[in-house]
């Protein structure tokens, strides 16, 4: 008898959906359902795991495991795909409206929707083999779509999944009535993102991955102004307000409500705005004046402290909002309506942090003593003034060396993934050729029952005549 069943969907020769930069559902399916078994064991919670590990087992096999294991409940974990790129959020499965399994769907999605930010789905009702035949109460969770790029970068990422796992957990404990708890066995999971932290990537990082996506000049400069005026204004991780600048303004392109002749770079209104129009935009005499506002505003709404402040550019600086949202995955529905735009910030910031320093950048500001210059060379040239340089060119390469790393790990599983597909095939064409003999073999077996039956028909009607 154990508390819970965890089923890694796929496996083995079966990879599940793939997403398009080739991410695998049954490595994620694996990674969760075991750091799920390593949380609920750490909070005295059994499990059975039934796929330990890169093996295709079927349908019939998980639900026997599970049912010899006499499982009170069963969790099924997969990862969603579609058609459209745009699909995303979460959803879970369940047998029938009503049961056990509609409750504790119902929890677990909850705390998986507030822990990530990812929009919900719902709980749905379908007929799987897995759900049908188990002889518990059975969940089957959808978890992101990895058809969709952004959430397909994001379960890449084995933060993110640890935090989804986590929820899964939290929920599942709930439901239980065992909450969980912060004991000392547990292993410290990071949860949401801060908006006020320390830079999570280097300015010419930010500058690389603008240029790389097209920015326009002016925005890629803009980086100078928010690493030189991020740290008075509330430490708001310039990361953070750059990749929202860059999702507001399609990267300086603008193209919205305002141009750039706004120098606003987070679509601020001002303070009596009631619609969407041009005019209900602020209108900024500097890009200064334009970031000064932007990282305000992130600084109210995170708590920074000596918030909110007596001056400032920006215009809707409510005392209200103070604290409301401490982390990027809150952003949605407070900054902006759509239910997945902390989502989309944090997305952006995960590309920044991967992205490879190819050139040089210059800065275009140097505001005195206000900041670290992360060039790799200095605006002379030099580099023998502090050592800073050796130091940001050492760690340029430790990314370098990581990504092609990471490069190379890449391509060896898209290799060996290929390998998986051909061997899979080539046990289709063995099963579809052995399927062709058995209908030939029945075919003629046909023909020959088809004369039997006219020689016995044929001899009865003589029999009759007579
Ligand atoms: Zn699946």
């Amino acid at each position: 008898m154990v508390d819970l069943a965890l089923d890694a969907g796929h496996g083995g020769i079966d990879p599940g959906v793939v997403g398009p930069t080739g991410l695998m559902e049954k490595e994620c399916n694996l990674y969760i359902a075991k750091k799920c078994e390593e949380i609920l064991k750490n909070q005295g919670v059994t499990v059975k795991q039934i796929r330990e590990d890169d093996n295709f087992l079927n349908l019939s096999e998980r639900v026997q495991i599970a049912n010899d294991a006499k499982a009170k409940y069963f969790f099924s974990i997969h990862v969603n795909s579609a058609d459209v790129d745009t699909a995303h959020g979460t959803e879970a499965y369940v047998l029938a409206k009503g049961g056990e399994g509609e409750k504790l769907a119902r929890e677990v999605l909850d705390h998986v929707v507030e822990a990530t930010g990812l929009a919900d789905r719902g709980v749905k009702f379908a007929n799987f083999v897995v759900l049908r035949d188990t002889d518990m109460p059975a969940v089957l969770l959808e978890v992101c779509f990895i058809s969709n790029s952004a959430e397909e970068s994001l379960l890449r990422d084995d933060d993110f999944k640890d935090k989804i796992s986590l929820a899964i957990c939290k929920g599942f404990l709930n439901y239980i009535g065992k909450p969980y708890k912060n004991s000392v066995n547990a292993q410290p999971i990071n949860t949401l993102t801060p908006i006020i932290l320390k830079p999570s990537a280097l300015k010419d990082q930010v500058k690389q991955w603008a240029k790389n996506n097209n920015a326009t000049p002016t925005f890629i400069s803009l980086a100078d102004l928010y690493w030189d005026l991020y740290s008075s204004h509330g430490e708001v991780n310039p990361v953070v307000a750059y990749a929202q600048a860059a999702l507001e303004t399609g990267y300086g392109k603008f193209g919205g409500k305002i141009d750039e002749g706004y120098k606003n770079p987070c679509g601020l209104k001002t303070s009596t705005a009631r619609d969407d129009s041009p005019s209900a935009h602020i209108k900024f005499n500097t890009w200064e004046d334009g970031i000064s506002a932007h990282l305000d505003h992130l600084a109210l709404y995170a708590g920074a402290s000596g918030y909110p402040k007596g001056h400032t550019k920006d215009s809707r600086h409510f005392p209200y909002l103070l604290g409301k949202v401490k982390y990027v995955e809150e952003l949605s529905g407070n900054w902006a309506p759509a239910q997945d735009y902390g989502v989309r910030v944090l997305k952006l910031m995960f590309d920044i942090q991967e992205t490879i320093i190819k050139e040089n950048f210059e800065s275009s500001t140097n505001a005195a003593g206000s900041n670290v210059n992360n060039s790799l060379v200095g605006k002379d040239g030099s580099n023998t003034d502090d050592g800073n340089n050796v130091v940001d060119i050492k760690s340029n390469l430790d990314k370098i060396s990581n990504g092609i790393e990471s490069l190379k790990s890449h391509y060896g599983n898209v290799y060996s993934s290929i390998d998986e597909l051909e061997k899979f095939i080539s046990e289709k064409d063995i099963q579809i050729t052995k399927l062709i003999n058995e209908n030939s073999e029945l075919q003629s077996k046909i023909i020959i029952y088809e004369e039997v039956i006219e020689n016995i028909l044929n001899i009865i009607s003589q029999r009759i005549k007579k």
